[in-house]
C-alpha cells in the first residue's frame, strides 16, 4: 500500500534574520507529488490484485472448458484414451481450401468437413465410411 510520510525534504528551509533557528514550512510540490505517487502505489496495487483474480478466474473458466469439452466428446461416445488425432475427437475438422477430404482444386476459403482420419466417429480405433474411397468406387 502506499502511504505517505513527512520527510525532511518536504519542507522548504529559510533562514531568518529575526530569528535565531531556521524557520520550516512544508513544500507544496513535494507534498503533492508524494501523494499522486502514493495514489499510484495504491492504484498499481489493486490492479495488481484485480489482475491475479481475473487469472485464477481464467484458469478455472479453462478447467470448466476442458471438462465441457470432454462431456461432450462422453456423449459422442469419444473416450480420452481414443481420440482422433486428426479431429480432437469432433468428427470434424477444417481444411485450407473447398475441396475439404476430396483434395484436388478448391476454392480459397477454410471449410468445415467430415474429418478424413476417422471419417467422423471422432474415434481413433473406430473409423466411419471412408468417403474417398466410396467415391473413387462410384
Ligand atoms: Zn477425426
Amino acid at each position: 500500500m502506499g502511504s505517505y510520510r513527512d520527510s525532511d525534504s518536504d519542507y522548504l528551509h529559510e533562514s531568518s534574520q529575526e530569528s535565531d533557528g531556521v524557520r520550516r514550512s512544508k513544500h507544496p510540490e513535494i507534498v503533492a507529488m508524494r501523494a499522486s505517487i502514493a495514489k499510484r502505489d495504491d492504484e498499481i496495487e489493486r490492479l495488481r490484485a484485480e489482475s491475479e483474480n481475473l487469472a485464477l478466474e481464467n484458469a478455472e473458466l479453462m478447467d470448466r472448458i476442458e471438462e465441457l469439452y470432454w462431456e461432450f466428446l462422453s456423449m459422442r461416445g469419444v473416450e480420452k484414451d481414443d481420440v482422433c488425432g486428426s479431429c480432437n475427437g469432433l468428427g470434424v475438422k477444417t481444411y485450407a481450401s473447398t475441396s475439404t477430404w476430396r483434395r484436388g482444386i478448391g476454392g480459397q476459403a477454410i471449410t468445415n468437413d467430415v474429418c478424413d482420419s476417422c471419417w467422423g466417429s471422432g474415434r481413433k480405433s473406430v473409423t466411419w465410411a471412408n468417403l474417398r474411397k466410396l467415391e473413387d468406387e462410384r
